[in-house]
């Protein structure tokens, strides 16, 4: 398996700019920057993150604006604040040069298993094993694991055969050529088995389940939960409503409404919800009908209504700001999508 490998990334290996280099500090960034990232978003973001901050001493005397400002689009930017931090402990304890060891790299802060391994394998050429995605979807598939990988002994195992794995020469390739083989050949819906390296040693491949692995954990069905969103006009204009900035749809505008309590009408919770969270008072409720939308755990029902209401001012609870629209106002603001399909109800 590992000649077959290696002579498979020596042919087909990707140019990467961080396959060009030994620089341990310049690998560091760019396996952090890779998790959770897709290499293609990660390539100009590590280009411009390593010309501003060439050294891991530029890194560690950053700015934190300056370092927030060149890592803004990947996301996750506890990633940024535990590299300075970790540049920080290297350039203090460690005079300047990264440990080239796992346990050394493991004492670094936001330093955890896989980029420890992938430090230590690839710029060093230590014989630490790595695990993430991609490894973990082609192990399955070779030794044909049909089990969920989440489990703490199917976990166990999966480390056990990258350690097998990486005791061969060139550890850091060996590695490299797993992940690039999940990456490039063996993906999750299409794994093109009759050009891969390891089909001759593939468990998978020979049972013919391979786009069934790994085995996806059985999800639990989405909580069912109802709520009315009101339509309400005065004068030709709608109300809407700005959810608070945090929290589920934060900062987006809806049609103003509330949760169905057990037991209550969609007309009731119209009459209460308006009540409580904009003050107004509810005199005629038309239904116009529903519409569904699934979050990651809810489907959700929202019951439209086209409710006329009193005079009264606007007085809001719970939301961060109400305007008075035309409908081509409303439709013009920020909106969450099922407010725009409970919109689309009323016209
Ligand atoms: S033979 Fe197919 S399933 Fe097996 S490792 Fe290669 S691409 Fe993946």
């Amino acid at each position: 398996m590992r000649s077959a490998l290696l002579r498979w990334y020596d042919r087909e290996a990707r140019d990467l700019p961080w396959r060009r280099t030994q620089d341990p500090y310049a690998i560091w960034i760019s396996e952090t920057m890779l998790q959770q990232t897709r290499v293609e978003t990660v390539i100009p973001y590590y280009e411009r993150f390593l010309s501003r901050f060439p050294t891991v001493e530029t890194l560690a005397d950053a700015d934190a604006d300056d370092l927030m400002e060149h890592w803004a689009g990947l996301g996750y930017y506890r990633r940024a604040r535990n590299l300075q931090a970790a540049a920080r402990c290297v350039v203090d304890e460690h005079g300047g040069a990264l440990p080239d060891e796992i346990e050394g790299l493991l004492s670094l802060p936001g330093v955890g298993r896989y980029t420890a391994g992938a430090v230590a394998s690839i710029a060093f050429d230590r014989p630490a094993p790595i695990v993430d995605g991609n490894v973990a979807r082609v192990f399955a598939r070779v030794f044909g694991i049909r089990e969920e990988l989440r489990s703490a002994p199917v976990q166990a195992r999966l480390w056990e055969k990258a350690e097998a794995l990486a005791r061969g020469l060139r550890p850091g390739d060996l590695n490299q050529a797993v992940m690039e083989l999940g990456a490039t050949l063996c993906t999750p819906r299409a794994p093109e088995c009759p050009r891969c390296p390891l089909a001759r040693h593939c468990d998978a491949r020979e049972a013919g389940d391979a786009s069934a692995l790994p085995v996806k954990a059985a999800k639990k069905p989405p909580k069912r939960v109802a709520a009315v969103a009101a339509r309400l006009e005065r004068n030709g204009k709608f109300l809407a409503v700005r959810r608070p900035p945090k929290g589920l749809l934060g900062g987006l505008w809806e049609l103003p409404g509330g949760d169905l309590s057990p037991g209550e009408t969609p007309e009731a919770t119209a009459s209460r919800s308006l009540h409580e969270r904009v003050g107004l008072i509810a005199k005629v409720c038309e239904p116009l009908g529903s519409v569904e939308h699934v979050f990651t755990h809810r489907r959700l029902t929202l019951h439209v209504l086209r409710v006329k209401v009193g005079p009264e001012r606007v007085r809001r609870q719970g939301y961060d700001a109400h305007r008075w629209l035309s409908e081509a106002a409303l439709n013009a603001l920020p909106l969450s999508k099922i407010a725009r399909k409970a919109i689309a109800l009323g016209r």
